[in-house]
């Protein structure tokens, strides 16, 4: 199988804060792919002592071996378990607890020769391509049933409606923002 991997910052005046893999286990039986699109905080204090790409690399890298070494974890349970992983590699120095501790949108695919495991959690989206040449997108639509309002306030969207039940969902600190699918 052929993959390709692109990445570029939206914004060249800053560092890429995203993160993309894709592992194929040495069983050579199927693979799995994670993309993490890094959450730029606004400006202030995060409670957090380090950057968004050290965020996604740890999230990123911990995702991708735990869906490559436990084939049989489902993947809202790998992605816990990858948060969980990512928490503590900095509980200790940070308020992880702080609205503004980083975070990520987060696309997890894994195959089999068999079976398509997907998940998606906030505004990323996963392209799908049947053999007969069918693309369908895979998308959170929590994103969509945000009251406008509230997205006009970059302050109120971080503070109050990201992570909140009838807001939307990001991977930050708390394993169980992973969706059940
Ligand atoms: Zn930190």
């Amino acid at each position: 199988m052929r993959t390709e991997l692109v990445s570029e910052p939206g914004d060249h005046g800053r560092p890429n804060e995203d993160f993309a893999s894709v592992g194929l286990p040495a069983s050579g039986q199927g693979g799995s792919l994670v993309l993490l699109d890094g959450v730029t905080p606004p400006p202030g204090n995060s409670g957090c002592l380090h950057s968004v790409p050290w965020f996604t690399a740890r999230l990123g890298g911990a995702l991708t071996e735990l869906t490559v070494s436990l084939p049989d974890v489902p993947l809202v349970e790998a992605l816990s378990r990858a948060l969980t992983r990512t928490a503590e590699a900095h509980a200790g120095t940070c308020d992880l607890s702080h609205p503004r501790t980083p975070q990520a949108t987060v696309v997890v695919a894994r195959w089999s020769p068999e079976t398509v495991d997907f998940l998606v959690l906030s505004d990323s989206a996963l392209l799908l391509a049947s053999p007969d040449g069918t693309v369908t997108a895979v998308r959170d639509d929590r994103l969509d049933r945000v009251p406008r309002a509230l997205l006009a306030s970059a302050e109120i969207c971080d503070a109050r409606a990201r992570n909140r039940e009838g807001g939307f969902f990001t991977a930050a600190a708390d394993p169980s923002v992973a969706p059940a699918r």
